[in-house]
């Protein structure tokens, strides 16, 4: 298919672990992430270097265990690992449609996927690959969106892409409140005064502190994502100013 070219040269996706539930409430829906793998292969096919950063909420997370009565560590732990069974599926989705693919893990599990290193991620990167970088930070009580902000600011992409379930960020939640705000433009200072929704303050404040822009939007509008990589002005952008 023909493809508009990029406004961009390398930019991070981060897709939610819920991003690949579908309708449904635990695991992945092959359906689901089809169609998502089948959006990053259209954006590669722009030229952009893709890389991806993948969560965990659709399997395990560490604070839902560790209110369930287990040690928040290894509770972190098994919500890592989480991320890494996500990565290989989406793994397998790519591939299945073609898309060279590396998965990069946090924490060394090398039977299964390669460790992230970066300057071997940036490499990927430029030879084509699509990179999905698993077991978030490697560390336990981070999250995978500080995971994408670190990450991204690593490899030195051009923007961090948040994939949500809504067009971006609104002044309240938009599916309960349906007259909350939509803010097409944002600052990171903003977002952390008026405590929006948007991702925990230590990836905000990783974005804000390394001038990393970050754009947030729905991805069940299918092509929204490919707007985005055309140089389209689609859901929310949040900058420094
Ligand atoms: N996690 C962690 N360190 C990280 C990233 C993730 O310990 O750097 C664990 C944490 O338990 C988290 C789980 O992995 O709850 C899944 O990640 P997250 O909740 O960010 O996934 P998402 O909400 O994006 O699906």
């Amino acid at each position: 298919m023909a493809q508009a070219k990029s406004a961009f040269t390398r930019i991070l996706v981060k897709l939610s672990g819920e991003a690949l539930m579908g309708g449904g409430d635990y695991g992945i829906d092959p359906a689901v992430i089809k169609r998502i793998a089948g959006e990053l292969q259209d954006i590669r096919e722009m030229g952009v270097q893709v890389a991806v950063v993948i969560g965990g909420g659709n399997i395990f997370r560490g604070a839902g265990l560790a209110r369930a009565g287990m040690d928040r560590v290894a509770a972190d732990h098994m919500g890592m690992l989480a991320t890494v069974m996500n990565a290989l599926a989406m793994q397998d989705a790519l591939e299945a449609l073609g898309v060279q693919t590396r998965v990069m893990s946090a924490i060394r599990i090398n039977e299964v996927c390669e460790d992230y290193i970066r300057r071997r991620a940036v490499r990927h990167l430029e030879k084509g690959r699509i990179a999905i970088f698993a077991a978030g930070t490697g560390n336990p009580f981070f999250t995978t969106d500080t995971a994408a902000a670190l990450r991204a600011i690593e490899i030195s992409a051009d923007v961090l892409l948040k994939a949500t379930k809504v067009n971006g960020v609104y002044s309240d939640d938009p599916v309960r409140n349906p007259k909350a705000q939509h803010y097409p433009r944002l600052t990171f200072d903003k977002v952390l005064n008026d405590k929006l929704n948007v991702m925990d303050a230590t990836a905000i404040v990783m974005c804000r502190d390394n001038h990393l822009p970050l754009r947030v939007f729905n991805l069940n509008n299918s092509g929204d994502l490919t707007r985005i990589v055309r140089g389209e002005e689609v859901g929310t952008l949040v900058t420094l100013e």
